[in-house]
């Protein structure tokens, strides 16, 4: 299998001499790559040119709507990749995380596209900043796509996820992507292209492969463009300091190493619940993708008096792990990435022994099933033991990318702070413990060096997601060696590909210019009530003022009684006197938002099928019996749902009499289309 570039809407073989690369398994060649002959130039153009504006001219929605298309067409056709990532040394396990995974990813960002993005091609970010006296001017800030290109340049280790989780952000946010897999293992990446490609669900432009180096790419990039990279520290680096990065300000996020933790509490002794916990995922970690994770457990920090008993219990388990042939169902770890990567976790294990002692393991023989000792890159897990990790330095900072792991004690959660510290910055750590307390000491001492924190006890035992498992929903990345970026955490992953703007203007203006209603701009105030126009039809900043409706003591009485609420500052005016906020008996909120709603509704059958909730409820002045409240409520923004009915998000103030807020609160409804 040569591999191909798919750029410019085709596939095109490199110039330059073809290398093979080889399985993980058997050391056969399965595929060949060859570099140069690509103008970078013209690939970041067309990405520019062409898959910008197309993926601009759609609103999140269809974007979202794009991307379900595509994981459920990748979904009905993941076989193949399975196929060819056992070459990789992957097994059924690792290729769940790497491809189910990758297009589960697809998934979530299709979903949270429709359900927290709006209809629309920009996002308002944050509430409406009043920047004047009276009113006439304010401010608000909106995020539109930016118009270059995203440039993602991806680790050997996830062929799959690594493409899709960068890949899924980028479409919805409106960016076209180059994605250039590491070479090792483009080959999955190069199928998984393939199958996007011929999908035709993508416009053109949005997604070409680089497959091999990048040549001259990092030269033509502009401040209107994204790198986001994956890898070692040392390529990480070579790439930040290319002159054009400097230059032109492209924003760089950076996923690097990280010798990432974790920590078994002072109250999780053997034979405790969460003692399990520690060794299950502890060994889990160092098995999975045979410990090529950037979330790996690289550091088992353990209380110095259960050290022995980590150390045995860990050995025990990693003991039945079945090596081999990743393809056969009963094998629990495959290879390592290739020999060159095998040498390489050797020579940092021996780095590793000048302070600490392999206590497990011996990379001179391990048992493999089903294959080649000698042609694969076998390694059995190994295990060692640093008996004085503050002294020590390497054991926190060299990280071995295979099955490698260091179990180190500590005296008290101070110093396992310190030593989870010394990472200098890592993607996560995890802490075993049922003690909150303990729990809560280590989240805050250790928080500013992490990513991600995941506390696992017996009560989250069974549907924990996992150390090593970034969810899409929650960031990714972290600070210091781990590179200093983030990654998917829901919709803030989209924040990556967008520019951030502050908007000034008058109310009416903004309101305009964003489809957003803003107090003070001006109403539509028809003589049909807006509850019986369609939602196609209903203009945002369409006004209904209702009538005015006076509140007694009887009504106070009668709701306290029909519903029970006899809170006291409804029902004594003796138990109010002195009250911080209360001038007396004062109405119930709960009985405000009730005649609001018979002050506004129109209650007929018509287009508005449903009451969803409110948001953003405030009182902000108790009202006492005597007194008196009106209604504004001005449609402030839409969303359609689906073909039959749409989201309606009402501006609602309830005013007194003399025109002051009593309370306010956004009232959403779902409204009927035409046709429904
Ligand atoms: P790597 O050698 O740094 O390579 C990473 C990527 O950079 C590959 O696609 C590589 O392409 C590319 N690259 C290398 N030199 C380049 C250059 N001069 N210009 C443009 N691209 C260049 O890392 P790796 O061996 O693939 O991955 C292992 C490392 O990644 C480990 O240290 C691991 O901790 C880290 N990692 C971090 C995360 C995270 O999320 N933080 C995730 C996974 C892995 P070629 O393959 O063609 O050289």
């Amino acid at each position: 299998m040569r591999l191909e570039s798919y750029v410019q809407g085709r596939w095109i073989a490199p110039g330059g001499d073809w290398a093979g690369i080889r399985s993980a398994v058997t050391g056969a060649v399965v595929a060949e790559v060859a570099g140069g002959g690509l103008a970078m130039g013209e690939v970041l153009d067309h990405a520019r040119r062409v898959g910008g504006p197309a993926l601009r001219r759609l609103t999140f929605h269809q974007r979202a709507e794009m991307l379900k298309r595509l994981a459920t067409y990748l979904n009905e056709r993941r076989d193949g990749l399975y196929t060819l990532s056992h070459q990789t040394g992957a097994t059924r396990a690792d290729n769940l995380i790497d491809i189910d995974g990758g297009i589960g990813t697809l998934f979530v960002y299709a979903s949270k596209g429709r359900r927290e993005l709006p209809n629309a091609t920009f996002l308002i970010d944050g509430a409406v900043e009043p920047l004047s006296r009276g009113g006439s001017f304010v401010g608000r800030h909106v995020m539109t796509p930016r118009h270059g290109c995203a440039v993602h340049i991806n680790a050997f280790n996830f062929p799959c996820w690594g493409l899709l989780e960068k890949l899924a952000p980028a479409i919805l946010a409106g960016v076209p992507v180059v994605t250039k897999p590491a070479t090792i293992t483009s080959y999955v990446a190069h199928a998984l292209v393939r199958l996007i490609a011929e999908s035709g669900i993508l416009p053109d432009g949005a997604l070409q492969c680089v497959v091999g180096p990048t040549g001259d790419l990092f030269d033509h990039l502009t401040g209107q463009d994204v790198v986001s990279f994956t890898g070692s520290a040392d390529t990480a680096q070579l790439l930040q300091r290319h002159p054009v990065i400097a230059r032109e300000a492209v924003h760089f996020v950076a996923e690097r190493d990280s010798l990432n933790a974790a920590i078994l509490g002072p109250d999780a002794g053997p034979g405790s619940p969460e003692f399990d916990l520690y060794v299950k995922e502890v060994a889990k970690e160092m098995t999975v993708k045979a410990g090529q994770k950037c979330t790996a457990i690289r550091r088992a920090l353990a209380p110095r008096e259960h050290v022995p008993a980590v150390i045995e219990a860990l050995s025990r388990r990693l003991a039945g792990v079945k090596i081999g042939d990743p393809a056969r169902e009963d094998v629990r770890m495959g290879p390592v990435v290739g020999l060159a990567q095998r040498r390489d976790v050797l020579a940092r294990v021996e780095a590793l022994k000048a302070e600490a002692e392999l206590v497990f393991g011996d990379p001179a023989r391990v048992a493999v099933e089903g294959a080649d000792p000698e042609a694969g890159a076998f390694l059995p897990p190994l295990l060692l033991h640093c008996a004085d990790p503050l002294r020590a330095r390497q054991v926190h900072a060299l990280e071995a990318f295979g099955p490698v792991c260091t179990v180190m004690g500590y005296d008290g959660l101070d110093e396992a702070a310190t030593l989870a510290n010394r990472g200098e910055g890592s993607l996560v750590a995890s802490l075993y413990t049922h003690d909150p307390a303990a729990a809560a000491d280590l989240v805050f001492g250790i928080g500013a060096y992490h990513g991600r924190l995941v506390v696992l006890d017996r009560d989250c035992a069974r549907e924990q997601t996992g150390h090593g498992s970034p969810m899409p929903h929650m960031v990714h990345g972290g600070p210091g060696r781990a590179g200093g970026g983030d990654e998917l955490g829901g919709v803030r992953a989209l924040h990556h590909y967008m520019q951030r703007t502050a908007l000034q203007g008058s109310p009416a203006m903004l309101s305009r210019i964003t489809g957003s209603w803003i107090k003070g701009a001006p109403e539509a105030i028809r003589p049909e009530h807006p509850f019986r126009c369609h939602f196609e039809d209903l203009e945002i900043g369409r006004s209904f003022h209702s009538a005015e409706r006076t509140i007694t003591l009887e009504d106070i009485e009668h709701f306290a009684h029909f519903t029970g609420d006899t809170f006291y500052a409804h029902m004594s005016e003796e138990a109010t006197k002195g009250h911080p906020f209360f001038p007396g008996r004062v109405a119930h909120g709960y009985l405000l938002l009730s005649f609001a709603a018979g002050l506004f509704v129109d209650p007929d059958p018509g287009p508005v099928l449903a009451n969803y909730g409110l948001d953003s409820l405030r009182f902000l002045k108790p009202l006492q019996p005597g007194e008196a409240i009106r209604v504004r409520l001005t449609a402030k923004e839409k969303a359609p749902r689906n073909a039959q009915y749409g989201e309606v998000r009402w501006d609602v103030e309830i005013q007194t009499a003399a025109g002051e807020t009593a309370a306010t609160y956004e009232l959403l409804t779902m409204n009927a289309m035409w046709g429904a």
